[in-house]
């Protein structure tokens, strides 16, 4: 065989030998020679038979609505809100912004444990202080309220400040921006467990003022009071609207984006 031969097979070969080497290997996709994740446990750990979750199209950017949100303010319709005892939501909008005046208004929908979202901004030239300055909050099963608040240089009580949960737990910290700019809050709320109406497991919320954790997991003493102690007695319903605040500030505050995912 001439030299040239030979380094053509000694070339195929290194060749061959790395094309066989680097052939793609199929990545397991599940396993069902593990042991199970605890004992009884129906899955395995990495189970290939586990239901996989379902896809849900993220909103177009940071805050937009996911595409299996129930959007409870689009910027362009209250009708999945309401005002006092069913009456048409009084609040208006302009430039696509809520405008939080005329009363509390409530969503029509009921919901228990669910994310939420909410954009608002209260105005720099609002009169007062400390509660009564850009005052609105956000009232989960139309009792437990997340406190709105203009706290920009607005010195309050603690468990009064934006991100509170009002009456009970401060926020972690401020993390508001300034007044006449817009806030975002993302808050999961996990309903109280029930049994035949009463509580038997409190509720919990998870906040995020503008990105910035304010309450992690923090446990709820009952529906808000204001100025007096709360607890778990009574019964409760299982489902109940969203409430949001009129405190009536001398320039009403204004909400955009709002969405609610049922958890
Ligand atoms: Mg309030």
């Amino acid at each position: 065989m001439k030299r040239s031969a030979l380094l053509f097979f000694a070339i195929s070969g290194v060749l061959l030998h790395g094309a066989e080497k680097k052939a793609p290997q199929p990545n397991p996709i599940g396993y069902s020679d593990t042991p199970p994740i605890y004992p009884g446990s129906p899955w395995k750990v990495h189970d290939i038979d586990r239901p996989r979750p379902g896809a849900v199209k993220p909103g177009d950017k940071p805050g937009a609505a996911p595409a299996d949100a129930i959007a409870l303010f689009d910027g362009k319709s209250t009708a999945a809100l309401v005002g006092k005892n069913g009456a048409p939501c009084p609040w208006k909008i302009e430039n696509g912004e809520l405008i939080v005046e005329g009363g509390d208004v409530w969503s029509k929908e009921s919901f228990a444990s669910c994310q939420f979202h909410i954009e608002w901004k209260s105005d720099p030239k609002t009169a007062g202080n400390s509660q009564k300055k850009g005052n609105s909050g956000v009232f989960f099963m139309d009792r437990y309220e997340i406190q709105i608040l203009d706290c920009d240089n607005n010195l309050t009580y603690a468990d009064g400040m934006a991100g509170a949960v009002y009456g009970q737990t401060p926020p972690l910290v401020n993390a508001v921006r300034s007044a006449g700019e817009w806030q975002t809050y993302d808050i999961l709320f996990t309903a109280p467990r029930l049994e035949a109406g009463k509580v038997v497991e409190p509720a919990y919320v998870t906040i995020l003022v503008n990105g910035i954790v304010v309450q992690n997991h923090t446990k709820l003493l009952g529906p808000t009071l204001n100025r007096r102690a709360t607890t778990w007695d009574g019964t409760f319903a299982d489902k109940a609207p969203f409430r949001f605040q009129d405190h009536k500030n001398s320039i009403p505050d204004r909400f955009r984006n709002i969405w609610v995912r049922p958890l």
